[in-house]
């Protein structure tokens, strides 16, 4: 910016612009300017760059043109949603003075701030995931969060401990944007968020509680159980604040605050959920996701809501009870049928009521609740049907509303347009005064056909014409070889190539009556829409309610429907610890696959606390430890489960040390990670927790990881006593159930028939008796060539050692550590390591390579 310029130097517009932005030095400002919204200087030139849009100059200051760009304001949304993506906030500066009354520049004034985490609007939203605004209040090593969710005004806190539950919980709730105390802003490292560092004092907690009490106005928080927090109250003070700050409105559908108790959730931290691929697969997409298998909801709302289930298992029974109760109640009865095409009429009610109580509502949005509202009736005579109470308070929020219904029947006409701008969103009927004014416009219709008509046969000319257009008005229009012939009482208004255009003292009088008219219906349409939002906002609470209540429904009818299609059974749930699966599936490799899946059984309790699964690479120790976790992660959402019976006890922590993933972009090797989430397992994990556990010690020497799988298996059955899946290729840990009572063997089956290897994927009692290493490596196209030579090179190495009494190849691993033969122990592990599914030919010839470098 030119700053160097007494503010005198600039004219009085540029004045005013520089007066409103140095309110929002952070913001983009959009200056509205007539039909565009312009932006300048700096602003100017990084919008330009961003958006890919021309960068100019309006006037100069002091021989210096200012930089500006321009974005026509009926297509500013589009604009709007890229900056907002790119976690830019814009502020929206609109014209609010009368141009023709006004001296100067028209008053102006910042309508709202867009931000990604406060944005409500349809077009900047993505449908199917949250956009949340987040606080972290910090001291020391104690934290409070708050969450926003602008679009259904739903505010949630918790507190917790220690920077890696704040750093679980933040990937949990994967805000669009943070709020965090300066001092630990470094701390956090999230990608989904823009962060913005506050000050201290911006979290503080008596301030946070006046704020709120303000925001509900209450005299104290007791009512919602929140008296006893301080660190949340002081994010939710920041997270309102900040909110206010942006809407330049009441947040009048903010009503509650809602206290999250960890000891109702499970724990499920950041590695197991990506590792579930839970709502993500690894591959950072959406498809063969549990999220993606389950989410046949029929509303948007609904998508939302089954993704914070699904991120969020509970550890609460009457709660899980309640909903397995409904599911189970919809999908018995002829409601699983009828409900998805019912709550489609109700479509994204959520945002559509937040834009009403935000009065951001657009006609259409006031269309799509009166469908939704029309829905009501038909939804309740649906769930009359309920027998059972599960389905009690749902039912009761879902009642139909008549008199909110009529109103938007007879407000809004039947397909409004997009926008209030250019009117016809009123229906007709719904005011006397705009169907008068309306009504003067319709005869005005018939008087310009009369006048046509009539001028036609005075002048003999039957090309004349009656016209508008917006910046002359109206006209008579007369061909140019023919404008000699008009009377002295017209008077020229335009000249066109091929024509002129005159006005008469009588279309003169016609066009200030008309337009006069029009701007009249038009501003009383907008007043009239205002009052139908101050209507609307008066039952807020009540359309709130509804919607929730709604998206509640289509969760659970969607669990139902997923139930029954894919032959899920309902799993019982008991406090007591153990599992208790038979012929479990996982849901989602059962869905990709084109042969059947082979269902297996499991069981842990009190006495079998650990298995030590063993078997082939690709036999199938991955699925069958995912499925597990994944049957007892749906079971804690209150869902159906690919089982043909489940009995859960209800763990408290799902943990999963699955598959090396370097951390590069963090700076961590694969040894690094794995260890970092091993401590993390062990240091956590509880009698409650499910635990998986594969190949652990993998990422280092062969000795180092053995030690290391030894004694986290150990520590995990003797000391923490968690439910433990324990796969591994360190056949020694086979050992461990001779040892301790809880631990026992299971391997996944697999065979050879005459040279090929069949995996039969299921699961059986004692340890693997081979790993099939050169098998899987003849699978994944190693040359025959260096296959026989590693053979060779393998029986050359058992027979030359006579203390080995084991047979086959598992054993051969041990015996090859046994004898320290480097070169024999490094092929056996590259061997194992391969998983022919993900070798791209690159990788083979590497293999190849760094065997044949082995062998020589
Ligand atoms: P491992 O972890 O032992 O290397 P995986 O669990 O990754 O093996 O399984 C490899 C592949 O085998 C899977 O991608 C799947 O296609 C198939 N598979 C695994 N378990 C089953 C099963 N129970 N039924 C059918 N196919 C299975």
């Amino acid at each position: 910016m030119f700053e160097n310029f007494t503010v005198n130097s600039y004219t009085p517009m540029m004045q005013q612009y520089l007066r409103i932005k140095s309110e929002h030095p952070k913001d983009v400002l959009f200056y509205r300017m007539g039909d565009f919204y312009e932006v300048f200087f700096d602003d100017a030139k990084r919008t330009s760059e961003l958006l890919d849009i021309t960068l100019t100059a309006r006037g100069k200051v002091n021989g210096h043109p200012i930089p500006m760009a321009g974005i026509p304001y009926h297509a500013a949304e589009t604009y709007i949603a890229k900056l907002v993506r790119l976690g830019i906030s814009v502020a929206i500066c609109e014209q609010v003075g009368d141009p023709s009354t006004s001296k100067g520049p028209v008053e102006r004034k910042v309508a709202r701030v867009l931000t990604p985490g406060t944005i409500t609007d349809e077009a900047l939203l993505d449908n199917c995931n949250d956009s949340l605004l987040a606080s972290v209040a910090c001291k020391r090593d104690s934290f409070g969060i708050a969450s926003l969710d602008m679009s259904s005004g739903c505010l949630k806190v918790i507190e917790i401990n220690g920077l890696q539950n704040l750093a679980n919980e933040l990937h949990r709730i994967s805000p669009a944007e943070l709020l965090i105390a300066e001092t630990v802003a470094e701390e956090v490292n999230l990608s989904s968020a823009v962060v913005r560092p506050l000050p201290p004092f911006e979290f503080d907690i008596d301030n946070g509680r006046r704020i709120l009490n303000k925001q509900f106005n209450t005299r104290d928080l007791s009512g919602f159980g929140c008296n006893d927090l301080s660190l949340a109250i002081g994010a939710a003070g920041c997270v309102i604040r900040y909110a206010t700050k942006t809407q330049r409105n009441e947040l009048n559908h903010i009503t509650s605050i809602q206290q999250e108790d960890s000891s109702h959730n499970v724990f499920v931290d950041i590695a197991s959920r990506k590792n579930l691929e839970l709502d993500v697969n690894l591959r950072g997409g959406r498809e063969n996701t549990v999220l993606h298998l389950l989410d046949y909801c029929a509303t948007n709302m609904a998508s939302r809501l089954l993704r914070r289930w699904i991120l969020q298992p509970l550890q609460h029974l009457p709660s899980l009870q309640a909903r397995q109760a409904s599911v189970t109640e919809i999908k018995d009865t002829n409601m699983v049928n009828k409900l998805p095409r019912l709550l489609k009429q109700i479509g994204d009610m959520e945002r559509v009521v937040s834009r009403v109580a935000l009065r951001s509502a657009k006609p259409r949005d006031l269309a799509r609740l009166r469908g939704a509202l029309s829905a009501l009736p038909n939804l309740a005579v649906t769930l009359k049907e309920t027998t059972s109470d599960a389905l009690a308070d749902i039912k009761k929020k879902l009642k139909p509303l008549p008199d909110i219904l009529s109103l938007l029947e007879s407000a809004i006409t039947p397909e409004p347009p997009i926008t209030l701008r250019d009117g016809g969103v009123i229906a007709d009927g719904y005011d006397t005064q705009l169907d008068e004014l309306r009504c003067f416009n319709t005869s005005a219709n018939d008087f310009l056909i009369t006048l046509e008509d009539r001028e036609k046969k005075r002048l003999n000319l039957n090309n004349l014409k009656v016209g508008y257009n917006r910046i002359h008005g109206y006209f008579i229009e007369v061909s140019r070889g023919q404008s000699g012939k008009v009377p002295a009482d017209y008077t020229r208004r335009q000249t066109l190539k091929n024509a002129e255009r005159f006005i008469t003292s009588e279309l003169k009088s016609f066009e200030d009556k008309s337009l006069n008219a029009k701007s009249r219906a038009l501003h009383l349409e907008k007043q009239l829409y205002e009052q139908l939002l101050t209507l609307l906002n008066k039952n807020l609470l009540v359309l709130k309610e509804c919607a929730t209540a709604a998206a509640e429904l289509d969760v659970l009818s969607t669990l139902a429907e997923r139930a029954k299609t894919l032959n899920y059974c309902r799993p019982e749930l008991i406090v007591a610890t153990g599992i208790d699966i038979r012929d479990g599936r996982h849901p989602v490799v059962e869905n990709a696959l084109k042969t059947p899946f082979i269902a297996n059984d499991l069981i842990l309790n009190q006495e079998q606390r650990m298995q030590i699964v063993t078997g082939p690479n690709m036999g199938g120790k991955s699925t069958y430890m995912r499925q597990t976790a994944l049957i007892v992660l749906l079971a804690q959402i209150g869902s159906y489960v690919p089982a043909k019976s489940a009995r859960i006890g209800l763990v408290d922590r799902i943990y999963t040390r699955i598959g090396s993933s370097d951390d590069l972009a963090g700076g961590r090797s694969t040894f690094m990670v794995e260890m970092t989430e091993t401590a993390n397992i062990l240091n956590n994990a509880t009698d409650r927790s499910l635990v998986l556990m594969d190949e652990v010690g993998r990422g280092t020497s062969t000795f180092d990881g053995l030690a290391i799988a030894w004694s986290s298996a150990y520590q995990l059955a003797k000391q923490i006593k968690a439910l433990t899946l324990f796969a591994t290729h360190y056949f020694e840990l086979t050992e461990l159930p001779s040892l301790l009572d809880s631990v026992i063997n299971v391997h996944l089956d697999a065979t050879e028939f005459k040279d090929d290897l069949i995996f039969l994927h299921s699961v059986r009692g004692g340890p693997a008796s081979k790993s099939y290493g050169l098998q899987v490596a003849k699978l994944a196209g190693i040359p025959l060539a260096v296959l026989n030579r590693a053979s060779n090179f393998l029986s050359t190495k058992v027979n030359s050692t006579p203390a080995y009494s084991q047979s086959e190849d598992d054993k051969n691993v041990g015996q090859a550590n046994n004898i320290e033969d480097s070169a024999a122990t490094a092929i056996l592990t590259r061997l194992n390591d391969i998983d022919p599914d993900h070798l791209s030919p690159k990788q083979a010839l590497e293999v190849i390579y760094e065997l044949q470098n082995l062998l020589k």
